[in-house]
Parts: structure tokens; C-alpha cells; sequence
């Protein structure tokens, strides 16, 4: 199982060449290289510096005074998409994942960045992580994505007149659901049958407005099981949007508000119910890991453990009126799956959910209890699909090589639909099997169990 990841241990004391970054983390790498194949970056760049072990080294070289943390060297940081699959496939236990999030606070220096790339990041943070700025800036493009005027837009070549990165928010941009303009869900949705559990419910921001019905399946299949759930209304961001960008101020003042809505929503007369929750569930797991590291992030955390939905559905297991009314799905073309032709699916890990929190088995585990489901493996399982939180808006050229890496591994897996627990993964993958041969459907695994356990019929 992957290591899960946390800040800098303060007590091992900072590197003497680059205050802040811990002593000791960066010497066991022995330079192997083995860490090479999985490296996203290293498979797209093809160039020693932008690899972990290149890396390493730059950090090691910084320690002895023999480098100094420049321009030139803090791209091949910004080139690290931080999927940690360096951590998993390393030997000898060097803890990349602590290198990088001491030293990513470091590259938001003013003079590492050009004018451009501090202005475009300024603005990601200052819109992705607030929902209702998104929404704003959303509602005018409804009438655009999604549409026969947005297909059009593309086949002319329009977004390319955009640049780089904006071309790239263009193309990640999905046709956007009426539900995403409002907080519609319940503070309060009570367990179908006996109640088993009571817990919360993360909405993630990028989530909740570019695929509401994640959350809405979510919700579905917990009560379902027996699980009650309250969502407090005023949630906003985790903050992992921005401590995955080493942004650690505005990170700790997300998170801390983000807990203080859930002690708002839950105690004595509050709408979500006096009594205490027995977890605070996600289900994006770029969210969950940074959620996973509050206490040393912020120094407090929610006053339930926090836990991947998978996880604890897992954990707790389905209950059996649940499995009881699990339908087979049916096949694109209407017909039920079965054991002639069972409903094949291709699990995409996530990375922060594969090395970030050490989940593999308990999405698989669930999505085999789906009857006539078969699940095939990608052959790159484990690397990067370039989405990276805002690595494909802020290193479009190799995050759109890496998706198209990784839609071509899913489409040729022969897999009738995708599965994918990230949102950023999901978007990245819709974009790029678009333009593949088979553009499979991309849905969450816990879509696919509301859809076998939660309709009447399957669907
Ligand atoms: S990080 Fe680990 S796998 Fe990579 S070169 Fe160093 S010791 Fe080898
Ligand atoms: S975190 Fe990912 S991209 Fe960065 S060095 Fe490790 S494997 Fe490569």
C-alpha cells in the first residue's frame, strides 16, 4: 500500500541551501532511476531534470551550495505534476511527495515565475476554489458549452486564438447541468431503512459544478445503504486546489472555513441534527487527500476522521437490502449486461487516490459487487493522466500529451466505460477519449452503484 502523505516532518529541521525543506528525506535516493517509468513528466520531457531523480539531485545539489533555487530550476518543479507515483515505485522509500510540498510554497516566489504564469495562477486561485465566482463566471457560457455553437467554435480552430491555456480551460469545459447553479441538495437526508451511520458530505468546488450528479449519486447511494448524510449549505473549498499548488496561506483559510460550515450545520438545533457524524465523506480524491492532511496542514481537523466514499463504503460494507436490489447496467445500446456479455469496465486511478491515499482495492471491490460487471486493467494503471489539479491549465502541452497517453490505454482496453473517482481525472479523460477511435463514457464508480442499486429497473 502507497505511503499516505503528509507535510514536512518540523523536526527534522530545514536543508541548509533552501530553508524549509526537511534534512534527511533526500538521502536514501541512491539514483537508481527506478522511479523513471512511472514518472509522468519523465515520460513526456524525456529530460533528466524533469524527473524525480533529477530532481532529487537538483535538491541535494541546493543542500550543498553547489545550485540556488532559480528560474531555470523551479520550472522543472512546476513540471512535477505531483501524482506521487515516484513515492509508490521507489525502493528505497525516499519520500518525494514530502520533498515536493516543501519546496512548491518555495517556487511562488516572485522572481521564479514569469509576469504571465504569476497573473494566470492569481487567477485560477481566485476563481477555482469559489463556487460562486465560478457560477458567475459560468452562467454566461451556458448558452456556448456543450452546444452545436461550442462544436462549431471548435471545428473552426476559435479556441486556438485564445492561447495555450485559456484553449485548454475551453476544451476541458463540460456541457454544464442547470443543477450546478444552485445548491439544491438537502442539509439533511435521512437513511432509507434502519440508519446504519451518520455523516457528512464534501461537495468539492470544481465537482459540485462540473458534474453535480456525482454528488447527487453520492448521496443516493448512502441513504440507500442506511446512511444518513448532511451537507452543510454554505460549504465552499477544501483548499486542495491551492495546497496542491504549495498556495498555503489562502489553503488554510479555505479548509478552516470549510470546518467551521460543518460545526455550523451540526450540534444542538442546527439543521443538520445534534448528534455527531461518524465520518466526513469525499467523493473527489484530489480533495480527500488534501482533506486527509488537515491536522498537520492547519492543526485541526473535522471532528470526524475523514474518508474517501469508497473507503467507507467499503469499510462498512453495502447493506444487504442494497445488494439485494443491485441490477445489472445496461450496455450503450440499451441491453442489459450478462454473464454472455458482461458490462466491461476500466478503472482509471486516480493518483491522489492510488499514491496519495493507498486506495486501489476498495473502488475495484465495489464495482465487482455490480452483477455481470467485468473489470479490466489499463496497462499504464499507475501513471499520470496529466490532470494534476491545474497542471493542464498551467502545463497544457504536456498534460494534453499525457491525456492522450492515457484515453488511448482506456480505449484500447476494450472496456465499454471508464471509471473515474476525481473530477479532475474525469474531465481530463472525457476530453482526450473524445478524440479517440472509441470515446468510452467516463463516470464515477459511485454513479455506476446508484445506477445498479438505487433504480428501480437498473439502468
Ligand atoms: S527516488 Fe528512489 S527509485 Fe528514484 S532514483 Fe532515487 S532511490 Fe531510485
Ligand atoms: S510526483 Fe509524479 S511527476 Fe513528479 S517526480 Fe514523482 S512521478 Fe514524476
Amino acid at each position: 500500500m502507497a505511503p499516505q502523505h503528509s507535510t514536512p516532518d518540523s523536526a527534522s529541521g530545514p536543508l541548509p541551501g533552501l530553508p524549509g525543506l526537511p534534512v534527511g528525506v533526500a538521502d536514501p535516493c541512491v539514483h537508481c532511476g527506478f522511479c523513471l517509468t512511472s514518472c509522468a513528466s519523465y515520460r513526456v520531457m524525456g529530460t533528466e531534470m524533469d524527473s524525480p531523480r533529477g530532481r532529487i539531485h537538483a535538491l541535494k545539489a541546493i543542500e550543498a551550495g553547489q545550485l540556488s533555487l532559480d528560474a531555470t530550476v523551479a520550472s522543472h518543479f512546476d513540471s512535477c505534476l505531483g501524482c506521487f507515483a515516484c513515492v509508490t515505485a521507489c525502493p528505497s522509500g525516499v519520500r518525494y511527495d514530502q520533498l515536493l510540498a516543501a519546496t512548491r510554497p518555495k517556487l511562488n516566489a516572485p522572481d521564479l515565475r514569469s509576469p504571465a504564469q504569476r497573473s494566470w495562477r492569481r487567477l485560477l486561485f481566485a476563481l477555482l476554489p469559489y463556487p460562486e465566482r465560478l457560477r458567475a463566471l459560468l452562467t454566461p457560457l451556458r448558452a456556448y458549452a456543450g452546444t452545436p455553437l461550442q462544436a462549431l467554435s471548435r471545428r473552426l480552430g476559435l479556441p486556438r486564438l485564445l492561447g495555450p491555456q485559456l484553449e485548454a480551460m475551453e476544451q476541458l469545459l463540460p456541457p454544464l447541468a442547470p443543477e450546478a447553479f444552485s445548491d439544491a441538495l438537502p442539509v439533511l437526508t435521512p437513511a432509507i431503512g434502519p440508519r446504519r451511520h451518520r455523516v457528512g458530505l464534501v461537495l468539492g468546488c470544481v465537482q459540485r459544478l462540473f458534474d453535480p450528479a456525482v454528488n447527487r449519486a453520492a448521496l443516493a447511494v448512502l441513504s440507500a445503504n442506511g446512511i444518513e448524510v448532511v451537507i452543510p449549505p454554505d460549504q465552499g473549498c477544501c483548499g486542495a486546489v491551492t495546497h496542491h499548488q504549495g498556495e498555503l496561506d489562502q489553503t488554510r483559510a479555505l479548509a478552516t472555513a470549510l470546518i467551521a460550515s460543518f460545526d455550523a450545520a451540526v450540534g444542538p438545533g442546527r439543521p443538520g441534527g445534534s448528534e455527531p457524524l461518524d465520518a466526513v465523506l469525499v467523493a473527489a480524491s484530489g480533495c480527500g487527500h488534501t482533506l486527509k492532511q488537515l491536522p498537520e496542514l492547519i492543526g485541526t481537523s473535522f471532528r470526524a476522521p475523514v474518508a474517501d466514499i469508497q473507503e467507507f463504503l467499503h469499510r462498512v460494507g453495502l447493506s444487504e437490502a442494497f445488494q439485494a436490489a443491485m441490477q445489472p447496467l445496461n450496455h450503450s445500446d440499451g441491453q442489459p449486461a450478462g454473464p454472455e456479455r458482461p458490462l466491461r469496465l476500466a478503472y482509471h486511478d486516480a493518483c491522489h487516490m492510488l499514491h496519495g491515499q493507498g486506495l486501489q482495492d476498495e473502488p475495484r471491490s465495489l464495482l465487482r459487487r455490480i452483477p455481470h460487471v467485468q473489470l479490466l486493467e489499463a496497462r499504464e494503471a499507475g501513471v499520470c493522466c496529466g490532470s494534476a489539479g491545474v497542471y493542464n491549465l498551467v502545463q497544457p502541452e504536456e498534460a494534453a500529451e499525457l491525456g492522450r497517453l492515457k484515453a488511448a490505454d482506456l480505449a484500447g482496453s476494450g472496456a465499454d466505460l471508464a471509471v473515474s473517482a476525481n473530477i479532475g481525472c474525469s474531465l481530463q479523460l472525457r476530453r482526450h477519449l473524445a478524440d479517440t477511435p472509441r470515446p468510452l463514457p467516463v463516470l464515477h464508480p459511485i454513479q455506476l452503484l446508484e445506477r445498479s442499486g438505487c433504480a428501480p429497473n437498473g439502468d
